[in-house]
């Protein structure tokens, strides 16, 4: 593991989250990487990114006997450097299409280091997913038949079946997974499915794993555990019903909520496994091996978005910070407000923090839709033309998953840590996107498709 930075550098986990990034933002717009021409970047603190899967490691470690396979939920960052650290850092890599499952591969991620799921795999995935020898879980007993019909002889791939354990929803309904009627997974409390189940895995010897996620943000730890005894007692059902220890491996999934409220992280994997322990201590006790995919807990806290402030105006009696951080770069946010409210940091043009009263204001993005607002009515210092917000806790799911409304260009992303003589030192992990590639992915080839189509001659009716 690579050692922290002094507190003094980027500011220990206790620091305020302007502290812990302030010199990363002064520096940032000191080196122009946020700057008039490029008013909007993700950053993400790499030292901090170690230190989050070096806690989730050590929260299960401390139970001993148990092995476990922990992968990183390739969505909420699917940036090739970011998986390659991640990587570095003992991980594997849950991955739930042909294009991260791409990326995982290019990260480095050994195929016996990376999970398939996804409720809608082709069977060319599926046929590419077992020529690998990567986990596959099956969404469903039509898709456990495709593969049993697909799978090489001797395949090295483990497979899996994803159950709904239907414990309920969480504060998000959007986000939860374990409903009634979720698309996710096979729906174990619907009548005679259990009995189902029991029957599938008696008839496939191969298969050996149960899979479920239960989450994701809004749902309690408690609603999590619940999910994952469920499937504990239905895999302790299986293997007595097949008279057999076949299924050797749960996986548990992700779904750690985060805490977006504050600075602190909350809760923690140790709070996690405390949670498991209490509700499902057979969990722990070897005889299964375990998978994880957490995202967002583990990348959340490590990155933030900065933005420029373009212009200011007031409307209505309410002032409005116009910036370049809007929909394309916090979609859920600015949809679902409530449910997704980020923290905002405010700085001035040489990226210091600003101070002054505070002011109620909306800080506005850059997207052509009067709902373009990151945040309604927040109170800060009077924002200016020419200073720049911070978006915290943006680090998975937002500048790594920008949405092309308006054709504004993927943001570049970097990311940082401490320098050896202090400082922070930036490496860029994705540049900004050109002008010749939005043209290019809107169909430039093909510019003169439509024009060229038809006899060109007016229709009479
Ligand atoms: C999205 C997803 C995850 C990661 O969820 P987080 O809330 O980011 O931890 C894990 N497993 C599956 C199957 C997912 O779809």
């Amino acid at each position: 593991m690579t050692p922290t930075p002094p507190a003094s550098d980027l500011g220990g986990p206790s620091a305020t989250p302007s502290d812990r990034f302030g010199d990363a933002v002064r520096q940032a717009v000191a080196e122009g990487l946020l700057s008039e021409g490029q008013p909007v970047a993700g950053f993400l603190d790499a030292d901090g990114v170690r230190d989050s899967v070096t806690a989730l490691h050590e929260a299960f470690a401390a139970v001993p006997g148990v092995r476990v396979l922990h992968t990183f939920a390739a969505k909420a960052a699917s940036l090739v450097p970011v998986l390659r650290l991640l990587a570095d850092c003992g991980m594997g890599c849950e991955v739930a299409s042909p294009g991260e499952l791409r990326l995982a591969v290019e990260a480095g991620f050994a195929p016996e280091k990376i999970v398939l799921d996804s409720p809608a795999k082709t069977r060319d995935e599926l046929r590419t997913g077992l020529a690998l020898g990567v986990a596959v879980n099956a969404d469903s007993f039509d898709e456990l038949r495709r593969i049993g019909e697909l799978r090489p002889p001797g395949s090295a791939s483990g497979v899996g079946l994803r159950i709904n354990p239907q414990v309920g929803e969480g504060s998000i309904g959007a986000m939860s997974t374990a409903t009634a009627t979720s698309k996710f997974g096979v729906a174990l409390r619907d009548p005679g499915v259990r009995e189902q189940i029991v029957r599938a895995f008696a008839e496939r010897p191969w298969l050996t794993r149960l899979h479920a996620h239960v989450g994701s943000q809004g749902c309690p730890l408690e609603l999590i555990a619940e999910g994952i005894a469920e499937t504990y007692r239905l895999a302790e059902e299986i293997n007595g019903a097949v008279g057999a220890r076949q299924i050797t491996s749960l996986d548990i999934g992700g779904g750690l909520p985060v805490n977006f409220a504050d600075h602190e992280v909350r809760p923690s994997f140790g709070d996690y496994v405390a949670a498991l322990r209490a509700s499902v201590p057979g969990l722990f006790d070897g005889s299964y091996d375990l998978v994880t995919e957490f995202g967002r807990s583990l990348l959340a806290k490590n990155g933030f978005i900065g933005a420029r402030v373009e212009y200011t105006k007031d409307a209505g009696g309410s002032r409005i910070a116009l910036t370049h951080a809007g929909a394309q770069v916090a979609t859920r946010t600015v949809f679902m407000p409530e449910a997704w409210p980020l923290r905002v940091g405010a700085f001035d043009a040489e990226g210091h923090p600003r101070s002054g009263p505070p002011m109620v204001q909306d800080i506005a993005g850059p997207c052509c839709f009067a709902g373009d607002v990151v945040a309604h009515g927040r109170e800060l210092p009077e924002l200016r033309e020419g200073d720049y917000v911070v978006l915290y806790d943006t680090g998975a799911y937002y500048f790594s998953t920008h949405w092309a409304y308006n054709s504004l260009p993927r943001p570049a992303v970097y990311g940082f840590a401490g320098g050896p003589g202090g400082g922070v030192r930036f490496v860029p992990v994705r540049d900004a996107q050109s002008l010749d590639s939005v043209a290019q992915e809107s169909g430039l080839d093909h510019a003169a498709a439509l024009t060229g189509l038809g006899t060109g001659v007016p229709r009479t009716q």
